[in-house]
């Protein structure tokens, strides 16, 4: 073990240790390079008091300081973002451009967020009376994220919910907890105490959060077999829920499409971030006229770009982050081969421990097998052929899962009419994977309750309160 930080978790403004720790990997050599903090339940107590009390004033100072200080955190996290994206490659796996990518993309979120209001609504101004709808903060939000966007996921949950009045208290996944503590210690003098407490622990401090009678909502961003758990635990005491869960999502390509100007987009929109990322594209559906072209291209993007340890010039595509979702992938994979299904395999892996799995295309495999009907999170992509639309949307939509699509196609007109039919939250037309600060973003079905960003998702930090204004005569 070997690092020069202190992993402190931050609770009121302070570092706080613990007596037991976890071991955290560097995913690329599967070798523990760091040490975290395990929380105990006292800990998380400690934090929930301590952003109760820090509630109390955070929710009286006027938006525009709360405004300031969170643009000023951004900028804190801007500042520092060369080391923390060394770290982040270290303890997430993403090359070195995409690890620093995502660190200023967080400190930006925060920054653009702090400009954005939620101004009271008028519902009526009539002669006797006015009807004002304000919105409130919460109180002490529960924040919950995952290992495949450990910063920026935090991001879409810790600026609204600030900016809106509320506390929180932040528990990034054990598998990747070192940039979201160090952002928390770099954070220590920038906000009050207790307004953002990071904490982390082993898998008994996601269940001890959601069942903790402090938090007046839990935010969560995971799986769909979590994010049931979560909502049966908050609905013990009817705490609010946001949950941004698991999806499959269908890409549909159209045969008017330029196959040299998509096929490099296609293949990133599944495979970046070696496909980890809940709006990836998880089944690609593609015209017969096109199929073949698109199929080779793709698998020569696959056979080209480096596959490797992030840490080193060139990579394009790093490991897999942790060992249980490798054997995952891996299972699905044999899965796959057992089958007998045609896989196209691109550059082979390197030797070592590393959790690294080929970036792999399944050829046209029936609309039931497990790579088509799970979600993957990881390089193992189907591809399938159709030669009638309406067919090509009914299995897109033939799925639990509603996250998000994309529609390539020279018609833009066409691809939006094929928008407007799939059963999903976001819907992309010759892009995917873009999520903005101003556009809300949620999942339909199994995918999700509840939108993260723009103007509804700062909303769902809050509670309306509608007051009844009577006008002097009527008084
Ligand atoms: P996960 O559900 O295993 O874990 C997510 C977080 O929940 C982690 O911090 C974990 O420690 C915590 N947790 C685990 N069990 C818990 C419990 N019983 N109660 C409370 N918290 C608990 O998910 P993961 O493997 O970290 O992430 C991958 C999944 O997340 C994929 O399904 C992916 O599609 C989904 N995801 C969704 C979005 C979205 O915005 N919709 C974004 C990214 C990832």
């Amino acid at each position: 073990m070997s690092d020069d930080f202190d992993y402190a978790m931050t609770i009121d403004g302070q570092a706080v240790t613990t007596e037991c720790h976890i071991g955290v990997i560097n995913p690329a050599n599967g070798e523990v390079f760091a040490q975290a903090p395990d929380a105990t339940a006292a800990d998380l107590d400690h934090a929930v008091l301590s952003a109760a009390a820090a509630f109390k004033l955070w929710k009286q100072r006027p938006w525009a300081e709360r405004a300031a200080l969170l643009f000023q955190a951004g900028e804190v996290i801007i500042a520092n973002a060369e080391s923390l994206a060394r770290l982040f490659t270290r303890e997430q796996g993403r090359p070195a451009d995409g690890a620093l990518q995502e660190v200023k993309a967080t400190g930006e979120w925060l920054k653009t967020v702090s400009a954005m209001t939620l101004p009271v609504e008028v519902a009526q101004d009539g002669p006797k009376q006015r009807i004002e709808v304000h919105h409130e903060p919460l109180g002490v939000v529960a924040a919950i994220v995952p290992w495949n966007f450990p910063l920026l996921l935090a991001a879409f949950k810790i600026a609204p919910a600030l900016l809106a009045g509320n506390t929180m208290v932040l528990k990034p996944s054990p598998y990747t907890p070192l940039c979201m503590l160090k952002i928390g210690a770099l954070l220590r003098g920038v906000l009050p105490p207790g307004v953002l407490d990071i904490i982390c622990g082993g898998d008994s401090l996601g269940p001890m959060m959601t069942a903790h009678k402090g938090f007046a909502k839990i935010s969560f961003t995971g799986s769909t077999a979590t994010g049931k758990r979560v909502m049966e635990s908050a609905s013990k005491d009817l705490k609010r829920i946001t949950l941004e869960l698991g999806g499959n999502d269908a890409a549909i390509v159209l045969p008017d499409v330029d196959l040299d100007a998509v096929a490099q987009k296609i293949f990133f929109g599944a495979f970046w971030n070696s496909a980890q990322i809940c709006v990836a594209t998880k089944r690609l559906y593609v015209h017969t006229d096109i199929y073949d072209g698109l199929r080779d291209r793709l698998h020569a993007i696959a056979k080209a770009i480096k596959l490797g340890d992030g840490a080193e010039q060139g990579t394009v595509l790093g490991p897999i982050q942790n060992e249980a979702q490798y054997r995952r992938v891996l299972a699905l994979m044999e899965d796959a081969k057992a089958s007998g299904l045609t896989l196209l395999q691109g550059a082979p892996i390197p030797e070592g421990r590393g959790y690294f799995v080929p970036v792999t295309i399944v050829d046209n495999p029936p609309e039931d097998s497990r790579v088509v009907t799970e979600e993957a999170f990881g390089p193992i992509l189907p591809m399938l052929r159709f030669d009638n639309i309406d067919d090509a949307i009914e299995r897109a939509n033939n799925s639990e899962y509603g996250l998000a699509g994309a529609v390539w196609a020279k018609d833009v007109s066409k691809a939006v009419d094929i928008a407007h039919r799939l059963d999903t939250g976001t819907v992309w037309i010759n892009q995917n994977l873009t999520l903005l600060a101003s556009a809300p973003f949620g999942g339909r079905k199994q995918s999700g309750i509840g939108v993260e960003n723009g103007q509804a998702g700062l909303a769902e930090f809050t509670q309306t309160k509608t007051i009844y204004i009577p006008k002097a005569k009527a008084a």
